[in-house]
């Protein structure tokens, strides 16, 4: 083992880095969370829809669509998410959106990624892509959260990172305060992509950090289609509900 490896392991013994939730002490390399606040992370598994992934209660088969996606069909081939957006993954996804905790990219890109890898395991997937912010926003934050994570996702799936010319047309409302109508029209032509023909035969793989309508992921799928893409498989961290 090289010395500073070496000395890297002992400082973090020595030193351990306080969990993001809880602040207990992490002595694990690069982890940010301790094993008690992981147990409380509400991992997503079936039942779920098979378009959108939404959590369901009750028994359904592999094919089960849900009302929402019956009534308005989304634009994106498939949508997961590895978690449920409350406890420790709301606190994490708070912290590095809001409170620039940047690292945490790291910890939620690996449980993005290995969603990624549970869900899209027979999936071709040319590139990956992100949720773009609007360039005042992306001023605000210092830093587009989705663009760290598709970073993430891209590196350990080996798969090319592309902002596949999308951009946001005009700065809109956080979705979070609107209820489903709202947030639809608040993102409704809110994306272009730029005339470069990227997109057209493209299979991407669409990055954000939180879904919970769809609306936005949604909204992005359909422009990218409109641009030629193949397929839009949608993964985020948390499902908002
Ligand atoms: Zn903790
Ligand atoms: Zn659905």
């Amino acid at each position: 083992m090289p010395l500073a490896n070496a000395l890297s392991l002992l400082l973090d013994f020595v030193y351990p880095r306080p969990c993001a939730v809880c602040g207990a002490g992490v002595i694990e390399r690069g982890r940010h969370l301790c094993w008690e606040c992981w147990r409380d992370v509400g991992l997503i598994e079936f039942p779920f829809c098979s378009w959108c992934g939404d959590p369901v209660a009750g028994q359904v088969d592999n094919h089960y669509v849900c009302a929402w996606c019956r009534r308005r069909p989304p634009s994106f081939d498939r949508a997961r998410s590895a978690a449920l957006y409350d406890g420790p993954v709301q606190h994490c996804v708070k912290a590095f959106k809001y409170g620039k905790r940047t690292h945490l990219a790291r910890e939620l890109g690996a449980l993005l990624s290995s969603c990624a890898r549970v869900h899209y395991a027979d999936e071709i997937v040319d590139a990956v892509t992100y949720v773009p912010l609007h360039r005042r926003r992306r001023r605000e934050r210092t830093f587009n959260q989705a663009h760290l994570l598709a970073g993430f996702v891209a590196r350990d799936l080996g798969v090319k990172l592309t902002d596949a010319g999308l951009y946001r047309t005009r700065h809109t409302d956080t979705q979070a305060l609107l209820n489903a109508k709202a947030r639809r029209r608040n993102v409704e032509g809110a994306f272009a992509v730029k005339p470069n023909g990227w997109a057209r035969g493209r299979s991407l793989l669409l990055i954000d950090d939180i879904m919970t309508t769809g609306a936005t992921v949604d909204a992005v799928a359909r422009t990218l289609k409109g641009a030629g893409a193949h397929r839009v498989w949608v993964a985020t961290v948390g499902r908002g509900v």
